[in-house]
């Protein structure tokens, strides 16, 4: 991949797991159609409600680990547990196309990214007001077990030391305040 020549922009969304990261990509996507998400490969169980190949592509351990070994991946990381991957095919041709692609990664694959990338990748950190919220957003969503989500927060904890280290930095206290500054940063960086 020749990063000097990419015409569309890469955008990494990194946030604790329970921030409001899903709610507001979501929001983004109808509201920038031209951002193109690229869908990881995730051996985490599905949640009700979610889409394979629209969400993750949901495989298991075996085939990660075979698709790993095959260096199909962008990067890679074990988060919460579980393994995720970026699908190098993917993002190349999303990129070959000129479209701006979006990711949503944790912390060890948004370093990944910026080794790979460096300035060419735009990251934005979306921060929890407090680790309390965090807990009482993962508890009122419901999709995880109380094991599950202290193991989260454990995490959020060492994912929060970051959050200053990134190129934008978005606190998700109140939804649509949020919303609308990630909405500033998305157009600011796809002007740019
Ligand atoms: P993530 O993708 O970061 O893990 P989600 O988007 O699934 O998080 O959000 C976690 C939960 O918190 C969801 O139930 C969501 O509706 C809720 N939520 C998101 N943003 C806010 C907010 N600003 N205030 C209160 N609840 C929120
Ligand atoms: P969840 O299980 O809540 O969907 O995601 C857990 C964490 O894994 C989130 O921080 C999410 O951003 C991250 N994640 C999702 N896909 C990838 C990926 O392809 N690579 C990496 N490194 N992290 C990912």
């Amino acid at each position: 991949m020749n990063k000097e020549n990419f015409v569309g922009k890469l955008i990494v969304i990194v946030a604790p797991s329970g921030t409001g990261k899903s709610t507001m990509i979501k929001r983004l996507k109808t509201d920038f159609p031209t951002l193109v998400e690229s869908v990881s490969f995730t051996t985490r169980p599905i949640r009700p409600g979610e889409i394979d190949g629209l969400s993750y592509f949901f495989i298991s351990r075996e085939e990660f680990i075979q698709k790993k070994e095959n260096n199909e991946f962008l990067e890679w990381a074990e988060v919460h547990g579980n393994f995720y991957g970026t699908s190098k095919a993917f993002v190349e041709k999303c990129l070959s196309e000129g479209k701006h692609v979006l990711f949503d990664l944790d912390v060890q694959g948004t370093d990944s990214m910026k080794v790979y990338f460096g300035e060419v990748a735009n990251v934005i950190f979306i921060s929890p007001p407090s680790v309390e919220e965090l807990e009482k957003r993962l508890r009122n969503r419901g999709t995880e077990n109380t094991q599950i989500i202290n193991l989260r927060l454990m995490n959020a904890h060492k994912e929060l030391q970051r959050k200053e280290d990134f190129d934008f930095l978005i606190y998700n206290d109140d939804i649509e305040k949020a919303y609308k500054r990630l909405c500033e940063v998305t157009q600011k960086i796809l002007k740019g």
